[in-house]
């Protein structure tokens, strides 16, 4: 230890060297996205959440997030059901279908 200049402490040396919040916010390309399209909304919880029409959550932006989410067992199945029904604006008053 040679520098006084700040306080060495064991916690704040630890995160301070892999501390780099980035924040990703929403982007509206992703709604544009294939993959997301279908499901995805612009949270109204603020820039950086965004929101899963089907499964009716929010969700942390960022494109691993929203992937992992996709291929959630939650989503993938309530998106079969969807899938089903051929549309979305029906899902809603049908969560009582009887084929799972
Ligand atoms: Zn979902």
């Amino acid at each position: 230890m040679e520098e006084d200049n700040e306080t060495p402490s064991s916690s704040t040396l630890k995160s301070a060297s892999k501390e780099r919040k980035y924040v990703q916010k929403f982007k509206t390309s992703w709604l544009e996205h294939p993959d997301f399209k279908t499901w995805l909304k612009k949270s109204d919880k603020g820039e950086t959440k965004a929101y899963c029409k089907i499964c009716d959550c929010d969700l942390v932006c960022g494109m691993s997030e929203l992937l992992k989410h996709k291929n959630s067992a939650k989503h993938t199945k309530k998106m079969a059901v969807i899938s089903q029904c051929g549309r979305m604006s029906t899902f809603f008053e049908q969560k009582s279908d009887a084929r799972y």
